[in-house]
């Protein structure tokens, strides 16, 4: 590329250039005009010199005195300091104010001498070979009644002319070189005071450039820089607004992108992520410093994930999926959700991915499957049953009272447990929707009363196994409860310790504030839970032995009511056991 050259080194030249020419062609011009005034002065003078002279000169020649006439020239030339010739007709010299004309040559060969013979005046600056010098001569025809009888010269030396314009030349160059020096200090000053206001503008812009659009050109004196530093400043202004305005949009997008539960990434058609949101970054345990301009797929590495993306991207079509994820050691169901991502004029520019994490969702409708599936389950084996002594009966000797009655108590039995079962299952779906719609009426209450109502209500089945029930509790220890349903939930921790605990055996209920909490402990020293089932054993219909619960009555809703009555009061209940060592159950609620 060609070298820029700054604007004032192309200014001050120009400046300078035309400067100088002006003054040159000037000098010049004054030079050859002094020297031409000189000339024609010398000119005039050395005509009227000769036309002086003409008419005695005329007489002296005809009849022809060349002794008078050279006299006549030697003196008057002395008066007037000019060189006088006297020439006839065949060039021959006869009169002459500095040479002896006899010994002179023939002048029919002088320009200005052949020019009068022909009857004009002629005049010519030559050297003269006679003299040795530059001389200006001036001829003049001699006319004597019509006829033409001789020339008269009169010359003068030009050399003082050429001494003077000489001078004239030297205090011109003087003149000139002084006024030079001046010129190009001005020129430089004015190529500065046009550059300068361009180079601010220039810096200024440079500035803008580079972000600062807070800055402000100042206002050059100029008409034309101030209103183009003026427009210069404007677009500043607007370009600052429609900054801000841009950061503020971005950062709104940015600000609900961010505070977006679902992961949300964009990429281009090469699949490199544009933009990438802090909950997809979460769910990929990735930064997001790191990921701008980097492929998807290095991010995420999910064989489904990338499937799902190559077919969006290819054929821009919508798919949305569920994935199975592993990160930070826990596999996580994703719903991904994939669109073609579109630019202003519809053109596909990429792909947009939502995702959310439907882990819990998707428990919670396998629960829900699998509930409805057990609620059949437990449902349809009294039920099957009840059939079958039904058709038996229907079909058999009912004249057999004995087999009758046997047969009804069954029946009966089976009814029995699906009441329990529905009760149950009502009882935990009132608790849910209370809980739900918070209609669970909270209020203070002493623990102890409820503890006892428990008690008193399991007396039976206690009596029946002669279990020794132990309760600790402080006479005013109070929380804030509802008192049926923490009465039901003890009713089922306790019921399952005297179930779950031999003959003889002691259970403690014992109610204190521990943690900034109340704590309820219900503790047996009864058969155990192996450790493997103590993280389902809240679930509903979870039983370890499915047998033994049924035998002595148990629907497997017990403990999952007493964990939904627990999160009704906003607290938990926990288990601690060992196999053939005994269980601790204890329900924890806030103070
Ligand atoms: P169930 O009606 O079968 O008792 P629960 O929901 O009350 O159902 O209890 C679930 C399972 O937990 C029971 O089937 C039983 O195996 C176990 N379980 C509950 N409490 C105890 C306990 N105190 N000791 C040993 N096992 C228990």
């Amino acid at each position: 590329m060609k070298k820029k050259k700054h604007l004032i080194y192309q200014l001050f030249p120009s400046y300078l250039i035309i400067t100088l020419l002006s003054l040159f062609a000037v000098s010049w011009y004054m030079v050859s005009f002094t020297r031409q005034f000189y000339l024609d002065r010398t000119q005039v003078d050395l005509r009227l010199n000769g036309r002086m002279l003409e008419k005695q000169t005329i007489r002296l020649i005809d009849p022809l005195n060349e002794a008078a006439i050279d006299r006549l020239c030697k003196d008057t030339a002395g008066h007037i300091a000019t060189r006088i010739t006297v020439i006839l007709p065949d060039g021959r010299v006869v009169g002459d104010s500095e040479e002896m004309p006899a010994q002179m040559a023939s002048h029919l060969d002088r320009e200005e001498i052949r020019d009068a013979f022909q009857g004009r005046e002629g005049v010519r600056i030559r050297h003269s070979d006679t003299l040795k010098m530059d001389m200006m001569y001036v001829a003049l025809p001699l006319m004597a009644n019509g006829k033409l009888v001789g020339v008269m010269r009169t010359s003068l030396p030009v050399t003082a002319i050429d001494e003077r314009i000489g001078t004239l030349r030297t205090r011109i160059a003087i003149g000139v070189l002084l006024v030079a020096l001046l010129a190009s200090g001005i020129s430089w000053y004015v190529s500065r005071r046009i550059s300068r206001p361009i180079e601010h503008m220039r810096d200024g812009a440079r500035r803008f450039a580079q972000g600062e659009l807070h800055h402000r050109l100042p206002l050059p004196a100029t008409y034309e820089f101030s209103g183009l530093a003026e427009s210069l400043n404007q677009m500043a202004e607007q370009l600052q607004q429609r900054m801000e305005e841009i950061t503020s949009q971005r950062k709104n997008t940015e600000a609900v992108l961010s505070s977006m539960r679902e992961g949300v990434i964009a990429t281009d058609l090469e699949q490199r992520v544009i933009s990438m949101n802090s909950a997809a970054a979460a769910m990929f345990a990735t930064s997001l410093e790191t990921l701008q301009g980097r492929s998807i797929l290095e991010v995420i590495r999910n064989h489904e994930f990338r499937e799902i993306m190559d077919r969006s991207l290819t054929n821009g079509e919508s798919i949305e999926s569920d994935i199975l994820h592993h990160s930070n050691g826990r596999e996580r169901t994703l719903n991904v959700q994939c669109t073609p991502l579109v630019d202003e004029r519809h053109a596909r520019m990429g792909g947009l991915v939502v995702i959310s994490d439907v882990t819990q969702l998707r428990r919670l409708e396998n629960m829900r499957r699998d509930f409805a599936a057990s609620v059949s389950h437990e449902i349809k084996t009294p039920l099957t049953a009840i059939k079958g002594f039904v058709e038996t009966l229907n079909t058999g000797d009912l004249d057999d009272r004995e087999e009758t009655r046997r047969f009804l108590e069954i029946i009966d039995k089976h009814v029995n447990r699906l009441a329990t079962i529905i009760e149950d299952l009502m009882q935990l779906s009132r608790i849910e929707q209370d809980d739900e719609f918070q209609q669970i009426g909270l209020e203070p209450a002493r623990i102890k009363d409820v503890l006892k109502a428990a008690i008193g209500f399991c007396a039976e089945s206690i009596q029946n196994k002669s279990v020794d029930v132990q309760l600790s509790c402080e006479e005013d220890l109070s929380g804030t409860i509802d008192a049926t349903l923490l009465e039901q939930a003890a009713v089922n921790l306790l019921d399952n310790a005297v179930k779950y605990s031999p003959e003889n055996s002691p259970v403690r209920i014992e109610a204190l504030t521990a943690d900034n909490e109340i704590q309820i402990r219900f503790t047996d020293q009864g058969m155990g839970i192996a450790k493997k089932h103590l993280p389902r054993l809240f679930e509903r219909f979870y039983r370890v032995d499915k047998a033994r619960s049924r035998k002595l009555g148990g629907t497997g809703l017990g403990l999952a009511i007493v964990k939904h009555i627990a999160q009704a009061h906003g607290g938990r209940i926990t288990v601690e056991s060992e196999l053939g060592q005994g269980s601790t159950f204890t329900l924890h609620l806030p103070v």
